[in-house]
């Protein structure tokens, strides 16, 4: 982790590891107490995502092998909706962003599976086409320890999905047909390249 620049507030922007990085491979440790290292980080990955233009950001992105990732629908993509409900009840979304995940578990709800676009701030460059299951329901902390609890569907259920992947050290290019991933592996070698300079 490295601060590439201070903004005018005292929040840093963190350093996005790329493909070929080793934190990226490596499964997330389990987050027994929220301090203030954690607020502050959640808040910085917050800001990072923001400025990189990204729906979600897990820690192995930033070179952290923790279980922490924050997610926002609202602000980068505006064409991709999403649903969640609480307790049986649809909310407003904005109630739930942006979303901080601390020790997430996720089940798919039904057997419902969605095919939609996936990228990576990690795999810059790379779009490609990931089957998931379309609804699912997602148990975290949250920063103020509180346990949450709800459902989701569209890109948050995609987003959660993709930064739980993260935490386990799993890509979405996992998910691929040996075929894609094969076409992919010009710009992916080339990534590893970059990345195994450090
Ligand atoms: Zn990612």
């Amino acid at each position: 982790m490295s601060r590439k620049k201070n903004t005018s507030s005292d929040i840093g922007l963190l350093e996005v590891v790329k493909y070929g990085h080793p934190a990226l491979r490596s499964k997330g440790r389990r987050i027994d107490r929220i301090d203030d290292s954690i607020v502050t980080l959640a808040e910085e990955m917050l800001q990072t995502m923001y400025e990189e233009e990204g729906v979600g950001l897990a820690a192995q992105q930033i070179g952290r092998s923790i279980q922490l990732a924050v997610i926002d629908v609202m602000v980068a993509v505006k064409d991709r909706p999403s649903r969640a409900w609480l307790d049986g009840r649809e909310i407003e979304l904005d109630s739930l962003m942006p979303l901080v995940m601390i020790n997430p578990e996720i089940h798919p709800v039904g057997t419902d599976r969605e095919i939609g676009t996936e990228g990576c701030l990690s795999i810059p460059g790379l779009l490609d086409e990931v089957d998931r299951p379309a609804r699912v329901r997602i148990v975290c902390q949250e920063l103020s320890g509180e346990t949450l609890d709800f459902e989701a569907e569209g890109l948050l259920a995609r987003a959660a999905q993709h930064e739980y992947d993260h935490l386990h050290g799993i890509l979405f290019i996992d998910h691929l047909p040996a075929e894609s991933l094969r076409e992919h592996q010009p710009l992916l070698r080339k990534l590893q390249a970059k990345s195994s300079d450090f």
